[in-house]
């Protein structure tokens, strides 16, 4: 399994990227600081960092740079506030090998780290997501069903897997809603709703069940 260093000091963040990470198959490790961060990430065995820039204790950008002198090979994927386009470019000069703007979605944020730790390990094979007739290529974003491509949006997509990857589960309406449509979207709203009919029509009535009260569930 991989293991993801999750490096940000503001808690509804770094919970919600371990939540949404663990829901993806992954184990992640937080910490709140710059200090622990760089340490974790020189003697801990982790695959990936995700690297906030503003910490207390030691600055994101240090942490990258030695990061970078000690542990060249270890991908470090950063977040920047946004509009902030100075961060963004000196992070990437400085050797990360992505960035996310803040706010941010989670299904891209797991995009983006799927595809460094791809690059990292030429040989893995393809992640496939299938239920009966419903094939998805996760690295290559495309769906099938019965053999014929159909159109997801991003959205579409990245709710589809996390009700694949957690098969046999309920989720409900605010995990789906903070994982796809990120940690600050209105919890009153209805759009998870509204995309589950979308997937339903898309890839068939029979895909999702409706826990009434709860949720949402693949079996
Ligand atoms: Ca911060």
């Amino acid at each position: 399994m991989k293991r993801i260093l999750i490096v940000e000091d503001e808690g509804r963040i770094s919970s919600f990227i371990a939540k949404g990470l663990k829901a993806a198959g992954f184990t992640s490790n937080v910490t709140g600081d710059g200090l622990s961060g760089r340490d974790l990430a020189l003697t801990g065995d982790f695959d990936l960092v995700v690297l906030d820039i503003g910490l207390p204790l030691l600055d994101g950008f240090s942490v990258l740079s030695e990061l970078k002198e000690q542990r060249p090979e270890l991908p470090v994927l950063v977040l920047t506030a946004r509009d902030n386009t100075d961060d963004t470019i000196y992070a990437l000069e400085s050797g990360a090998v992505d960035y996310m703007v803040k706010p941010f979605r989670f299904g891209e944020l797991l995009a983006r780290i799927r595809l460094r730790l791809k690059e990292n390990q030429p040989e893995a094979p393809a992640t496939e997501l299938v239920r009966g007739d419903v094939h998805i290529d996760l690295l290559r974003r495309q769906v099938r069903v019965a053999g014929k491509e159909v159109e997801l949006s991003a959205r579409e997509l990245s709710l589809a897997e996390i009700l694949l990857h957690n098969r046999g589960q309920v989720l409900s309406r605010e995990q789906l809603l903070s994982h796809v449509w990120g940690y600050d979207f209105d919890p009153g709203s209805n759009v998870v709703d509204v995309y589950i009919g979308y997937l339903r029509k898309k890839l068939g009535s029979d895909f999702v069940t409706t826990v009434r009260g709860f949720g949402y569930r693949v079996d």
